[in-house]
């Protein structure tokens, strides 16, 4: 086993011998504290056969537990300046394969097809780089990936989004399609100085169980989608308004209410009240 990466000392001198310099613009910001880092490992519930897909691995601070604890890791690093510093700090694992890339470029399926084969289920365990979280876990969602759980570091107010429920301001979109899609559970709050530079916002690890089947069932996917998007389209405005001058394709007044009234909601009500359950049934009314 070698040297654990996460300690100050450790991390300031492989950057400094690298010459490598952090990058904003990239969200680099290396965990440097190793009681957080066991509590993301802990999360993933790794085990000898699991396979494990990292976004960011950085100097390979996380990479290198989830190489001990994983039987393969992939880690996917839109940085050039990385590659070799990864190679030292990982030279003692042949379990992990890096793939230069910007994770929203790359093709995932691929990856789990050539490095996942012999694995029996893949988590994502990734420290996200903030200026994409969004887009990231919207790809991880969408393209089904067969997924066990996806554990990430992001944004505290991001990870209250994603595990917010109806009638608070935190509910919207994201949070109804991380629920339809996962079980999303907080983990851990994470103080700036847990990180090396210190960002100036406050983090949470969220672990979120991909569930076998989506919360609720539709007739139309797709439908679904747009209806959620269209009712937080203006958050001050009541459903009936928002539905109808942003519900694609568009519908007229009579229609909209007749739909509510079959699923039984009121049309003044705001998009932010509404659960899961009745987008579903309010879609399934307006997919007739
Ligand atoms: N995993 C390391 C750790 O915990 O110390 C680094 C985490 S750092 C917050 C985010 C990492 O994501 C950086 O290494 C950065 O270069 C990388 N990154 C940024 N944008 C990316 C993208 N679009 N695709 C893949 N990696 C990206």
């Amino acid at each position: 086993t070698q040297k654990r990466l996460v300690s100050p000392s450790v991390t300031r001198d492989v950057v400094t011998r690298h010459g490598f310099q952090f990058k904003k613009s990239l969200g680099q910001n290396f965990l440097i504290d190793g009681n957080i880092l066991d509590k993301i490992v802990e999360a993933a519930e790794l085990d000898e056969n699991a396979g494990a897909l990292e976004i960011g691995p950085g100097i390979g601070t996380l990479t290198q537990e989830l190489c001990e604890a994983a039987k393969q890791v992939v880690a996917v690093e839109k940085d050039g300046r990385l590659l070799g510093v990864l190679r030292e700090t990982l030279s003692d694992y042949d379990n992990v394969h890096i793939e230069h890339n910007d994770v929203l470029e790359a093709n995932l399926h691929e990856i789990f097809a050539q490095h996942f084969e012999g694995v029996s289920e893949v988590s994502v365990v990734a420290n996200l780089p903030y200026y994409v979280t969004t887009p990231i876990v919207m790809k991880l969602l969408e393209e089904k990936l067969p997924l066990r759980n996806i554990v990430v570091m992001v944004q505290r107010e991001v990870a209250e989004r994603m595990a917010a429920k109806p009638g608070g301001k935190e509910y919207g979109t994201l949070s109804i399609a991380v629920q339809y899609w996962t079980e999303p559970q907080l983990v851990t709050r994470v103080p700036e100085s847990a990180f090396m530079p210190a960002p100036n916002v406050e983090s949470t690890v969220i672990k979120l169980k991909v569930r076998k089947e989506p919360a609720v069932q539709v007739k139309d996917t797709d439908l679904f989608f747009h209806l959620v998007k269209a009712s937080f389209a203006q958050r001050r405005k009541t459903l009936l308004n928002n539905l109808q001058s942003n519900l694609q394709p568009k519908r007229d007044k009579e229609t909209i209410l007749a739909a509510l009234d079959r699923a039984g909601i009121d049309p003044t009500r705001r998009g932010e009240t509404l659960s899961l359950d009745e987008y579903a049934k309010l879609a399934d009314e307006l997919a007739e």
